[in-house]
Formats: structure tokens, sequence, C-alpha cells
């Protein structure tokens, strides 16, 4: 079973959030109308790699991540004026922290498999199901929730106060695990119709647009990390000796640390390319997909390499390089699995399945 972080754990990872969020780190590539700096996608992705650079912290990426392409962006793109007033100047300084809830028990990949249910009544419109594995949970004062309207799959503003919203503490994975995470229980749960965000049967596009946000962007940050891994490989490597040599002398080592760099900067030019795209105004669906599938196994396979390089001491218990290779893992799943990523590549190729 996974271990569930201590109340401590949640009120630092908070604390970690609020101080990033203080700093400015919420507000590039938003319009100075709408409460950020008014520069580019290039900007957020050079941003994000000194984030990354310094709080070393996959897990605070996710959790900035989740809350800006999960909820920010979304408020942006599809918020009325009340909305955008209400919640946007809170969610870019962190008074308020959000994400997204989209996936069930029962469905991750397959939007069609979700139950969750919005019924409008004359007092407002009334919630009920279950949410699993949703980043920043335990520490958001409200999350954006899809949910079925009229079977049509439609966005939802709901708060970790409203009555019948149940914003647990469970359950949690061991990739990233200092990013916060849990179920969401609604129960009869009543919000005002001023909730909504979006029409009706946006659901759908929002998601995808949000996704394929949060695809293209989250490893500008994940950089940051790698290039902490890539340094430390090559330190250890030139101090240990085997045979009276340095062991980077060994061609299997050194070679295993060349592809290293090369995954690491073939994801920054990704990463980077869809920010040119974006400040450009083009379409991001096949780069983003091409970058998260990319981005994802590199990071896997240049994690394992770090571990064998450093021997049993890669794979010391709290050893952060041998955490890495859970981080890993879990880009593998979130935002949309690698698989998906290439339904949706072979998709606009004009062959395959559909996508998430
Ligand atoms: C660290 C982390 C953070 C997360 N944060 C959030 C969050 O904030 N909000 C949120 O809503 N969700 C979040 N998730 C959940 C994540 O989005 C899902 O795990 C993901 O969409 C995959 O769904 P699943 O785990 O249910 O796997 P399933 O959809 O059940 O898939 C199981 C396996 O089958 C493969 N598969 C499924 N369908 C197909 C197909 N059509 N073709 C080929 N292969 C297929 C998948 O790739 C996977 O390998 C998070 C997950 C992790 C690990």
């Amino acid at each position: 079973m996974n271990k569930l972080p201590p109340e401590g754990d949640i009120q630092a990872s908070k604390q970690r959030f609020i101080h990033c969020a203080q700093k400015g780190i919420l507000k590039h590539a938003i319009s100075t109308e709408e409460g950020g700096y008014g520069d580019s996608f290039t900007h957020l992705v050079l941003s994000h790699e000194i984030l990354g650079k310094s709080c070393l912290d996959n897990g605070l990426l996710l959790s900035i991540n989740a809350h800006l392409w999960g909820s920010v962006f979304p408020l942006i793109n599809y918020g009325n004026k009340e909305q955008k007033q209400v919640y946007l100047s809170k969610l870019l300084s962190g008074d308020l922290i959000s994400g997204h809830a989209i996936t069930e028990p029962q469905a991750g990949s397959d939007l069609n498999a979700l139950l969750m249910i919005a019924e409008s009544t004359p007092e407002g419109l009334l919630l009920n199901g279950h949410k699993r594995f949703i980043t920043n949970t335990p520490i958001a004062d409200l999350l954006i929730i899809y949910a079925r309207l009229d079977n049509k799959l439609s966005a939802f503003i709901v708060h970790s106060d409203d009555l019948g919203a149940l914003f647990l503490n469970q359950p949690n994975v061991t990739g990233c695990h200092s990013a916060t995470m849990g179920d969401i229980k609604l129960e009869n749960c009543l919000i005002p119709k001023s909730r909504q965000l979006g029409k009706t049967g946006a659901g759908n596009i929002m998601i995808q647009q949000a996704l394929e946000l949060e695809r293209a962007f989250i490893f500008a940050g994940i950089c940051g990390v790698m290039n902490w891994q890539l340094k430390t490989v090559i330190q250890f490597s030139r101090q240990r000796k085997v045979n009276n040599l340095h062991l980077g002398k060994n061609q299997a080592i050194s070679h295993k640390i060349a592809e290293m760099k090369l995954r690491l900067d073939s994801i920054r030019l990704w990463v980077n390319e869809c920010a040119r795209l974006k400040d450009n105004n083009k379409r991001i669906t096949m780069a983003s997909a091409q970058t998260k599938l990319f981005a994802a196994e590199a990071f896997l396979q240049s994690s394992l390499d770090a571990v064998q390089i450093l021997g049993s001491n890669g794979l010391a218990e709290n050893n952060p390089i041998a955490q890495l290779v859970n981080d890993a893992l879990a880009s593998r799943l979130f935002s949309g699995s690698s698989e998906i990523q290439k339904n949706i590549i072979v998709a606009l190729l004009g062959t395959g399945d559909g996508y998430k």
C-alpha cells in the first residue's frame, strides 16, 4: 500500500506552492489585463526550467502545472466576467489553489466512461459522483470538476467547503510524491448555477485544451531537474574509480551519459517548439502529444541510466536519483498516458483510434 503524506507534509506542499506563486511563477504567458506579466510562452518555459533547477522537486512542478493548465487557463479561456473577477487574481497570487478533476475510479483514458452527474434544479446544480488521483485535492480551495449535465460533459467550479463536497487526502501515488493528491466525493453537492464554467457540452474540448497545454509545458520544469540528474552522474563518473580508471573512461558509461544529454536537449527543443507555436497562435495538438510522448519516455530511460551509472548508491533508499524513476513512471501516465499520445499522433495522421 502507498504511504500517505502526513499532515505536516501537506502543509509543507502548500507552503512551497504559495512561495512559488508569491514569486510570480503563475503569471507567465498571461496578459496584463488578466493580471499576468504579458510575456510569452517562451518566457514561461525559461522560468519553469529555472524553478526546476532550484527546487529539484517534480511534485511541486506537477502541483503548479495542475493549477495552471487545469484551472487558470480554462478560467481565462472560458470564464465569464464575474467568474474571472471572483477567482483569477487570487489564483494567480496563490491565495487560491486549484487543479482539475477528470479521472474517476472506473475511467482514466476513456472520457466516454466518466459517470459524474450534474443535474439542474431550481435551487442550483446538484453534483454526484467520485473522482480519483486528482493532483492538489488536499490543498485545493476549489477544483474544476467535469461531470455530465443533460448527458453532455461540462465543467463546474466546486469549492472544498461546498456542502456535500469531500476533498480527500488519498489515495496517493509513489511518483512526484510531494504533490498532494486525493479522491473527491460529491454527494448531493449543491452549487450555484453561476459556477458552471463554459457551455453545457464544452467539457470535451475544454479537457483537450487543458491537457494539450499541460503536455506541452510540464517538462519545462522537469528539464531543470533532469539537468541536475545529468550533472550528478557526470560528477560521479569523474570521481568514482574502477580498475584505477575514472568510471567515465568506460565507453559503456560515457555513451549512456551522451545519450542522457541528447535526451535532455531534445526535450528542451520540443518544449520550446510548443512555446514557439503558442506564441505564434498556432495549434499544438500534434506537437504537444509528440512532446509529452518523447519527454516521458526519455525521462524514464535517463532515470534508469542514472541509477545504473551510480550503482547501488543510486538505488539507496531516499536517494533522489532513485526517486526520479518513479517520477518518470508517473509522467508516462499523467496528462494522458504514452499510449494515448501515440493514439493522438496516429489519429492526426489520419489513422488509429480516437484519443483523450
Ligand atoms: C501523478 C499523477 C497525477 C495525476 N493527476 C491527475 C489530475 O490532476 N486530474 C485528473 O483528472 N487525473 C489525474 N491523474 C490521472 C491520470 O490522468 C490517469 O492515470 C491517466 O489518464 C490514465 O488513466 P488510468 O490510470 O485510469 O489508466 P487506464 O485508462 O485504465 O489505462 C490503463 C492502461 O491502458 C492503456 N490504455 C488505455 N486506453 C488505451 C487505448 N485506447 N489505447 C492504448 N492503450 C490504452 C493506458 O495507457 C494504460 O497504460 C494523475 C495521475 C498521476 C499518476
